[in-house]
């Protein structure tokens, strides 16, 4: 059996006619923002990303939030994993109030960097950490520091990644060259930018083999296209290659770290150069990080004797910025990683995402619908087809895009909130049975109607 898609059009106007008829402030609150916002919204992907008006949030506690009109949902996007901890861990507020009080913008070290970084050393197992307010900055500055540590230019990524906003990074492979993925990126900022597919190591090779990649930089598991799952020994092939090519192995955790305790290189046993994390490490206050070996912090502590003066140039590399490693964020890192971001807290939720995964498979088999399921710790995704794919084209030939939009939609209807782009829902830590189970069944009941 498989979906009809005249029969996935007909729900999917039914149930914009719900959402239109249960969301009235939501959409004049939109008219208004029109005003102020390009498309009403504070940043743009708020529309490109989620297709359809967004709700507009009044509050939000644990892994539930409400909108304006009253409508009451279960997180499961969970601020693409930033908001993994909830949407407002006692801890984390608490101490972050307190550090307010108290200072926020120093621009000097308080002690809870030191607590930070010995803790960020231990779990992530990189000797030396530097701090940012995102992950896209904490990329930024890894590709400067692997550029300075080779004296190479060029970054090898993989097809169907997200790294962030950073024009280098915002490549597509277009036979053989780079080209901008994004209006605006130049075609001068992505020439050094080398895009190959994801598992495939003889790809990845013949790159190297030319002697200039500066940095690779991998997710661990794919998680911006879908869920893809490394091949067995591919992250030990990416390893050994680029020691044999002497480029900077980096594995970007930003989104992974919510997945497993210390990230799946600590679940795996990945060995890098250095390893980026960011979005949930602060229970929800914008901070990340990046880890690196001692030949990258070489470039950051090479002895010299200059001065910072405007307008000449100076030996340093360009990093840092105003905001960066502020008291409020290290205040609020130490206390999530400390009481909220535990090994016994993932393993609580990865148990319930586990029972999500088989509700799923449970709802496919009874169907009869040829997909299958994956779950990477507590991140769970069902892919529409038999297989699970290893690379993004694989990804892109099973999406059903009709269906993931009325799934989205369908589900918000039901105080669900999974905007669904790619990788499937996420069991944030204080998330309970009974919203696993809530899931379930919301969701079970739009497949039965594609299908049925
Ligand atoms: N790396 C990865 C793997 C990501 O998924 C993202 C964002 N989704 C980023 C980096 C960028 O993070 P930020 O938006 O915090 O800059």
């Amino acid at each position: 059996m498989n979906v009809s898609l005249e029969r996935i059009a007909a729900i999917k106007s039914r149930e914009d006619a719900r959402f239109a008829a249960t969301h009235a402030k939501s959409l004049a609150a939109l008219e208004r923002a029109r005003e102020s916002m390009p498309h009403g919204v504070p940043m743009s992907w708020m529309t490109d990303l989620y297709g359809h008006p967004p709700m507009f949030v009044a509050a939000a506690d644990g892994i539930q939030f409400t909108d304006i009109d009253g409508n009451h949902y279960r997180d499961f996007s969970l601020g693409i994993t930033a908001a993994f901890c909830g949407h407002n861990p006692a801890p984390v507020v608490a101490a972050a109030t307190r550090q307010l009080a108290n200072g926020s913008v120093l621009q000097l070290p308080t002690n809870d960097c030191i607590w930070v970084a010995e803790e960020l050393r231990r779990r992530y197992r990189q000797p030396k950490w530097q701090f940012t307010l995102t992950a896209s900055q904490a990329n930024s500055e890894l590709l400067l520091l692997a550029r300075l540590a080779t004296s190479r230019k060029k970054v090898l990524v993989f097809k169907g990644k997200y790294h962030g906003h950073v024009a280098p990074l915002l490549a597509l492979e277009d036979g053989g060259g780079s080209v901008p993925e994004y209006r605006g990126i130049q075609s001068d900022e992505v020439k050094h930018t080398v895009v190959v597919p994801f598992n495939d190591l003889a790809a990845v090779e013949q790159a190297l083999s030319l002697g200039d990649i500066a940095l690779i930089l991998t997710e661990p598991a794919m998680t911006n296209l879908g869920l893809i799952i490394p091949s067995a020994g591919f992250h030990e092939g990416l390893q050994s290659l680029a020691k044999q090519y002497d480029a900077i192995l980096a594995i970007d955790e930003t989104q992974t770290q919510a997945c497993s305790y210390g990230g799946l290189s600590r679940l795996w046993g990945l060995a890098s150069d250095a390893l980026v994390v960011g979005k949930s490490m602060a229970g929800g206050v914008p901070i990340a990080a990046y880890g690196m070996n001692e030949r990258l912090s070489a470039e950051i502590e090479r002895p010299s004797h200059m001065e910072y003066s405007s307008g000449t140039a100076v030996d340093h590399p360009a990093l840092g910025g105003t905001m960066f490693a502020n008291a409020v964020s290290m205040a609020a890192c130490r206390a999530n990683l400390a009481e909220v971001m535990t090994e016994a807290a993932y393993e609580r939720a990865i148990s319930l995402a586990t029972r999500l995964a088989t509700g799923f498979q449970a709802t496919i088999d009874g169907l009869r619908l040829p997909w299958s399921v994956c779950q990477i710790g507590t991140r769970v995704w069902c892919c529409f087809s038999a297989n699970l794919p290893t690379n993004s084209d694989e990804v892109l030939k099973a999406d059903i895009p009709a269906l993931r939009e009325l799934q989205r939609m369908y589900l918000a209807n039901r105080g669900i909130w999974d905007f669904g782009t790619w990788a499937g829902p996420i069991v944030g830590l204080p998330a309970v049975e009974h919203d696993i189970d809530a899931y379930l069944v919301a969701w079970a009941d739009l497949m039965s109607e594609v299908s049925g």
